[in-house]
């Protein structure tokens, strides 16, 4: 008889690795597949925020790059926002270590990992699924998609659906002089409206940077110029090597609208279409995903496929809202220059500090946008000589 594994989850990145911790240290049978072999460069920038941070259940210092106790946000290239804090803002990682960290994590825990083999279809229903990757048949009584941002397990689940994307381009850098480094070094960099719809940032490793640019604009087909005029305004252009130059699509839109489950598994992390709509941040959504997700397949695998279904209904309370701001003041920033402009000229400090304050779970998009959007705050943007902090 070949074995039969309570939950097999596909993909061993920072979502399927945490649900296979959850559910191994709970007793459960898990198996994660993997197509790359472990540890496989993951392009990201590895920033991870204070609310991200609070949903693991270890701590990751052995793989900490960099700790950013220093924010700096600029918006058409002026400073807004600059910040020294007590505790770090954003801890930086390279996604390779990190990842490969807490799958060590869930193996050690009790979770089979299987990495090197590919996931390719699926058959059969609740209880007794046949799993087909790149290396033989494996069962299963349910499964997990948390196979990244173009899912083959949703696909195959029919649960794919179209979703809304940024379009980024990253890479890292290596600098001639090494000492260069010191002048990144503790500080990550938002700098808004390069590109147009979008931002640009950098994080620094602990022997590199990771820089990026990110739009909404799906006109923008070509991310190159702006990723090279932002190298330049960081006075990057020269005595540098960029590697890893590539472009990608982070989702940050339909998991709310899209189906997440059915009888047979369910969808975690990017799978799942979730990022912030501001950022991009992935990180703190595979993990408020991979927990929520434990709770039900422990439920469904007592009570039946049926079960998993509510997955859906909880993700939409748990998200719904904080997204439904998150996406106004995306708008607002993004497809607005004018407003945006005003408002950072009016409220700059406070937004920075707040939008510091949402990545470390302090307070909400909600609550940012409530801020923004009140109307006395609508008044100051609509009056030429206002100038007041929120
Ligand atoms: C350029 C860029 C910068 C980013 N920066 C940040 C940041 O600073 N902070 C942050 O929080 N988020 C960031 N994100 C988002 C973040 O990277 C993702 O949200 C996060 O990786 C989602 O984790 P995941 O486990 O769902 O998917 P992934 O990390 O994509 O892992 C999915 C895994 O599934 C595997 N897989 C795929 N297909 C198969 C298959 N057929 N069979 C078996 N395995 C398969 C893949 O090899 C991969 O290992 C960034 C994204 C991009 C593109």
């Amino acid at each position: 008889m070949p074995r039969l594994y309570d939950a097999i989850i596909v993909g061993a990145g920072p979502a399927g690795a945490l649900l296979g911790w959850l559910l191994a240290t709970s007793g459960l049978n898990v198996l994660i597949l993997e197509k790359q072999r472990l540890p496989r460069y993951k392009p990201c920038g590895g920033g991870l925020t204070r609310r991200a941070l609070d949903l693991l259940p270890f701590d990751p210092a052995p793989v900490v790059e960099d700790l950013a106790r220093r924010a700096v946000i600029l918006l058409d290239g002026r400073p807004v926002f600059e910040t020294l804090e007590r505790e770090p803002v954003i801890t930086l990682v390279m996604r390779d270590r990190f990842d490969h960290f807490l799958a060590r994590r869930a193996e050690g825990a009790g979770a089979t990992l299987k990495d090197g083999l590919a996931f390719r279809g699926l058959s059969g229903s609740f209880g007794r699924l046949e799993v087909a990757t790149s290396a033989g048949t494996f069962h299963g009584r349910l499964i997990v998609g948390a196979d990244g941002a173009s899912s083959p397990t949703a696909r195959a689940l029919g649960l794919w659906s179209a979703r809304r994307v940024f379009s980024a381009l990253e890479a890292e850098v290596d600098f001639d002089r090494p000492e260069t480094l010191d002048r990144f070094r503790g500080a990550v960099h938002f700098d808004f409206g390069l590109p147009p719809q979008g931002y640009a940032w950098l994080f620094p490793k602990a022997g590199h940077v990771s820089m990026g640019v990110l739009t909404r604009c799906m006109a923008l087909k070509n991310l190159r110029p702006w990723f090279q005029a932002y190298l330049q305004t960081k006075g990057l252009d020269r005595e540098t090597t960029v590697r890893s130059l590539r472009p990608h699509l982070i989702p940050w839109g339909s998991g709310s609208g899209g189906r997440l489950a059915d009888d047979r598994g369910l969808l975690i992390g990017d799978a799942a279409g979730l990022t912030d709509p501001i950022t991009g941040e992935g990180l703190y959504f595979a993990f408020r995903e991979a927990r929520l997700a434990a709770g039900v397949i422990r439920e469904a695998l007592d009570r039946g496929g049926a079960y998993l279904r509510r997955y859906e209904g909880l993700m939409r309370r748990e998200f719904r809202i904080e997204l439904a701001w998150a996406r106004a003041l995306a708008f607002l920033l993004y497809r607005m220059p004018g407003l945006r402009r005003r408002a950072f000229d009016i409220h700059g400090p406070g937004l920075g500090r707040r939008l510091l304050d949402v990545f470390a779970g302090r307070t909400s998009y909600r609550n940012l946008a409530l801020r923004v959007l009140h109307p006395a705050s609508l008044k100051a943007l609509a009056s030429p000589r206002s100038r007041r902090t929120i």
